[in-house]
């Protein structure tokens, strides 16, 4: 098949935009005439210092970042940030709240647990993370560190259509999954952090937008790495950056630009989802997982009444090129990513095909 036959739903890493791929194959053995590739560039150079800097720039202007925020390109994931923020954030015996509504935030309080009192906050892991608390349902302690939340559930595919509030206790925001999709005021967070390979670039970057009050009272025992105070002095090269990740995030936010900026992009999310809830709300046969006034238009998850039928779906998806819509491994049933560089056309198409195996496989 070729590209434009293609549509790709991957959860992540997931789809980048063709023209930016393009722009990349282009310049990718002789980087603007300096004869060398980004891949090959010291990351001291003037050349990568450039594209570094603009590349930061961008991402400032793109989401509003205030100045009392920095911008941090790290590694290890999404997950490294999971052990960073209670290491950073919190002394021992300290309290943090949490609030449980999918995987990977059931993931980050588990391994906060080891530095510090974790605060249950909300949890919906008894429906099987189907929905959003609402903020009266928040029990917070007033003693806690941070308020750590997961504004987009991947897995689960329920999104946050609120920004909790919490007094002053400091917001932290695992965004991986959401990031750049729509405007956020910054400057209630404390922390935001995403790995980029869901909505920004290949895999091995990781953005931390971090205010700088914030930074600097690590615990001793952090590692040199994991200290945001240490990356925020070396704008991030304490070591080798992730470099050629943080090139193309820069072609990426060029591309999202054109597009309207976040505002662009949310105006396009927002009816792509809406034409896949519409149709699963007509269904006879397939039915939305996550309950309405929470569901997540980044990645729409939905099922038939058996596993054989989601089995049967995903290999005609397959045959007519929609790829990567069979669900997480945990959470059963089919997820559409709906990302930042998913066209229009294949929500369209999804929802084509979907009518096609609803007439046939009709119960
Ligand atoms: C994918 C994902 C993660 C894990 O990211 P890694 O970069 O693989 O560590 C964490 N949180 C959310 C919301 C995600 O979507």
């Amino acid at each position: 098949m070729t590209r434009v036959e293609v549509f790709n739903f991957s959860a992540g890493p997931s789809a980048l935009p063709t023209p930016v791929l393009e722009k990349a194959a282009a310049e990718l053995v002789n980087y603007r005439g300096s004869g060398l590739s980004v891949m090959e560039m010291s990351h001291r150079s003037r050349e990568f210092q450039d594209i570094f800097n603009d590349t930061k720039a961008k991402l400032r202007a793109a989401l509003g970042v205030p100045e009392s925020h920095e911008i941090l390109f790290l590694q290890g994931g999404a997950s490294l940030q999971f052990s960073m923020v209670p290491m950073n954030l919190s002394a021992e015996g300290d309290a943090a709240d949490y609030a449980v509504t999918g995987n990977f935030a059931r993931i980050a309080a588990k391994e906060a647990e080891k530095y510090c009192r974790v605060n249950v906050a909300a949890s919906s892991e008894a429906t099987l993370f189907d929905r959003i608390p609402a903020q009266e349902e928040l029990r917070l302690d007033p003693a806690a560190r941070y308020f750590y939340y997961c504004s987009n559930n991947t897995i689960y595919g329920t999104a946050w259509n609120y920004v909790p509030e919490t007094g002053d206790v400091p917001l932290v925001c695992d965004m991986s999954s959401e990031i750049l999709s729509r405007p956020v005021d910054v400057s209630r967070f404390g922390l935001i952090f995403a790995g980029a390979q869901k909505n920004m670039a290949p895999a091995g970057l990781t953005v931390v937008i971090v205010r700088r009050s914030l930074a600097g009272h690590e615990r001793p025992i952090t590692p040199l790495m994991m200290s945001y105070q240490r990356m925020i002095d070396k704008d991030s090269m304490y070591n080798t950056p992730p470099c050629y990740n943080i090139y193309l995030l820069g072609l990426v936010l060029d591309w999202l630009k054109e597009q309207g900026g976040v505002e662009g992009m949310e105006r396009v999310k927002r009816a792509r989802a809406k034409l896949v809830y519409d149709y699963l709300a007509e269904s006879r046969l397939f039915r939305p997982c996550a309950r309405e006034g929470s569901r997540s238009d980044m990645n729409v998850t939905f099922r038939t009444p058996s596993p054989e039928l989601d089995a049967e779906f995903v290999k005609l998806s397959v045959e007519r090129g929609m790829r990567n819509l069979k669900g997480h491994r945990v959470a059963g049933g089919m997820r559409a990513s709906l990302y930042n560089a998913m066209p229009m056309e294949g929500a369209v198409k999804l929802v084509e095909i979907m009518k096609e195996f609803e007439v046939t496989h009709h119960v």
